[in-house]
């Protein structure tokens, strides 16, 4: 969208800010205040302090900032700039608007050249409008809440148990029934029409201009600075000609739903200083929760919790290295929760680790819970918080029955999928264990089985298809290609399970003289992740890197190879990373990632043998069984070969 583009045209036409005066805004806005809205940091040391970056997904932290020198910057995605550019970015504004907001907020008078002393027209800075907007029809409708119009509001605040204070507190206000109450306030307060139909107050019709929200109860709904972006307004009146219980702001230039959490504004700093995220279903909720000492709590609105929340509360969350955060999920007791539990652990599961479950046995929300039973039982449900994992390895475990051996057979089984299934490898030994003593086996075997479970498609029962393989880098080759194609169409870089795939791939794209006459043993069965093999596919559909005309040819020649949008994202990627090696790479370099690529599958295709060899019966079976005897032999001499040439081309 252009708009961002537009708004700077106009804005140059309409006057420019002096330079001296953005030099002075530059001075006084402290880069660090400014990006603490956003990302926590800690200190870095030599002055800087560093954060998760809001540019970029991470998990370990690589955006710094330094104060002193007014400047950010990503080791991971290379953003970086001084205090206009990181606003600019991150709110996606032009440079007029990032500098007036910026003056705005730490007290510099802008003057604009031109000779002209007042702003430019209202077009440049479309946010601060639309912000300044909600927060004068949050004070009106606040101010309506004590009307005798809105007694209905009032009751319904009353039965939650929330009084005069509370309401105070959280800016509820009450939408009057007539159609263009806050229209007509607006309009007075000077605001244009399109503004307020842009900023989603105001809806348009055949009949003219009339509010979006009426006859309801209002939680105006803030971005984590404060301002308000947009509101939560719940019915109230049975003749409302909406049928919706809640309805929420629309999407508008300041309002992204799946962005959006009610009370970060309130939760920000506790979610920082006590490394802990309580994610509630309802506006009530949030209120609850507050009013009873857990001052971390937020909610979404209108949507459920989504990548992009998670994301706004991690850049949060953060600590430090070793320690990440927890981010508690309330659900209800019923099945709807637990169905969404289970679905969150099949879904991002990169912090799969980090994720617990507060659960209300009776399925009180929290806003029930404090009505029934007080503040500290608020407290209580979430400092009894268990990890998601075990909340669902214990509701599968709970389908079977434990006292008959078969039952605890399949119910480690049933289990071990989910615990192979987790990307965090560090985790999955501790997931076994716990299985283990959920079902009451032995240890070894709830750790065989995920194994087991690791080797083959999730879902998949037709045998182990691929066997695990202990990779002496580091991590066990795990799940297969399917799963993680279902889970990440791009490889996690820092995955050790990738590195060796990944670094032969950008050889081939790289360096393709060089690799041609070595890769002549390679297939796609070598490549585990399903975007690899897609890079795969187009090296191979070129004719292999024996087949490469010189190398800026070759990408382009690659790329038109390709259709799915991860693999030519890989692609990119893979022709712009740097090697491991710094130095040239050798003939004995490139035969170590190729050879030990082939090594990787042949030592998969042996474990899967040994495993059906084990489930043969040599006697009842003996065709079968020396069939695959002898293709073990093979396989095993097929390695050393391998291995051999490995090492003998690096000598
Ligand atoms: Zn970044």
């Amino acid at each position: 969208m252009s708009l961002s583009g537009r708004r700077r045209r106009l804005s140059a036409v309409t006057g420019r800010i002096r330079e001296d005066d953005i030099a002075l805004v530059r001075e006084r806005a402290r880069i660090d205040e400014v990006v603490a809205s956003y990302v926590t940091l800690r200190n870095a040391g030599g002055g800087s302090e560093k954060g998760l970056c809001p540019f970029h997904d991470e998990k370990s932290p690589s955006f710094h900032v330094t104060p002193a020198r007014q400047v950010f910057y990503c080791f991971g995605c290379q953003e970086g700039g001084d205090v206009i550019t990181f606003l600019q970015k991150i709110e996606g504004l032009g440079f007029a608007e990032a500098v007036e907001r910026l003056a705005d907020k730490f007290g510099v008078q802008l003057r604009y050249a031109e000779g002209s002393a007042s702003p430019p027209r209202r077009e440049t800075h479309l946010r601060p409008r639309l912000i300044e907007a909600h927060k004068v029809a949050a004070d009106y409708y606040a101010d309506r809440l004590s009307s005798s119009d809105a007694s209905v509001g009032r009751q319904f605040l009353a039965e939650r148990g929330f009084d005069k204070d509370a309401a105070e507190r959280f800016g509820i206000g009450f939408a009057p029934r007539d159609g263009d109450a806050l229209f007509k306030h607006l309009r007075q307060k000077g605001f244009r029409d399109e503004e307020l139909v842009t900023g989603g107050l105001v809806a348009q019709g055949g009949r003219g201009h009339y509010d979006r929200f009426r006859g309801r109860l209002l939680w105006p709904i803030r971005d984590s600075s404060g301002g308000v972006i947009g509101f939560g307004a719940r019915r109230l009146f049975d003749d409302d000609r909406i049928d919706a219980k809640y309805l929420n702001t629309p999407e508008t230039p300041i309002y992204k739903k799946s962005q959006v959490l009610y009370g970060i504004d309130l939760a920000r700093r506790d979610i920082a200083r006590s490394s802990q995220a309580v994610v509630v279903e309802g506006y009530t909720d949030v209120m609850a929760c507050h009013l009873s000492g857990v001052p971390t709590a937020v909610a979404t609105c209108g949507t459920s919790f989504g990548e992009d929340h998670g994301r706004v509360l991690r850049r949060l969350l953060h600590d430090h290295e070793e320690f990440r955060g927890e981010i508690i999920f309330t659900f209800d007791g019923d099945d709807a929760g637990q169905r969404a539990a289970v679905r969150a652990f099949g879904g991002d599961q990169q912090f799969v680790g980090q994720t617990y479950v507060a659960i209300e046995p009776d399925g009180l929300d929290p806003c029930d819970l404090r009505l029934r039973s007080g503040d500290a039982a608020v407290r209580e449900l979430v400092a009894r918080r268990i990890p998601l994992y075990r909340f669902v390895l214990g509701n599968v475990v709970a389908r079977y029955d434990l006292d008959r051996a078969d039952g605890r057979v399949d119910a480690v089984r049933e289990a071990a999928k989910l615990v192979s299934s987790i990307r965090d490898r560090s985790k999955v030994d501790a997931f076994a264990r716990e299985l283990a003593g959920m079902v009451g086996v032995d240890v070894e075997e709830a750790r065989a089985e995920v194994r087991r479970a690791a080797g083959r498609p999730r879902g998949d029962d037709r045998g182990a298809a691929r066997g695990s393989v202990d990779d002496p880098r580091g991590g066990t080759r795990g799940p297969s290609a399917e799963t993680a194609e279902r889970s990440a169409p791009l490889p996690d870089l820092r995955d050790p399970r990738f590195t060796l795939e990944r670094e032969t791939l950008k050889l081939m794209v790289q360096q393709p003289q060089v690799v041609g006459p070595m890769a002549g043993g390679i297939d796609g069965e070598d490549f585990t992740h399903p975007t690899y093999r897609g890079v795969w596919d187009a090296v191979s559909a070129c004719g292999g890197p024996s087949a490469a005309p010189d190398s800026e040819v070759w990408v382009s020649k690659l790329r038109e190879n390709v259709s799915a949008e991860p693999v030519a994202r890989a692609l990119n990627a893979l022709a712009v990373e740097p090697l491991l090696s710094t130095k040239e790479p050798t003939a004995g370099y490139v035969a170590a990632h190729v050879y030990r690529l082939q090594e990787l599958t042949a030592l998969r295709r042996i474990t899967e043998v040994k495993s059906k060899l084990q489930r043969t019966n040599p006697v009842d079976q003996a065709t079968e069984y020396n069939r695959m005897f002898g293709e073990l032999v093979a396989l095993e001499q097929h390695r050393r070969d391998l291995r051999e040439r490995a090492i003998g081309d690096e000598a």
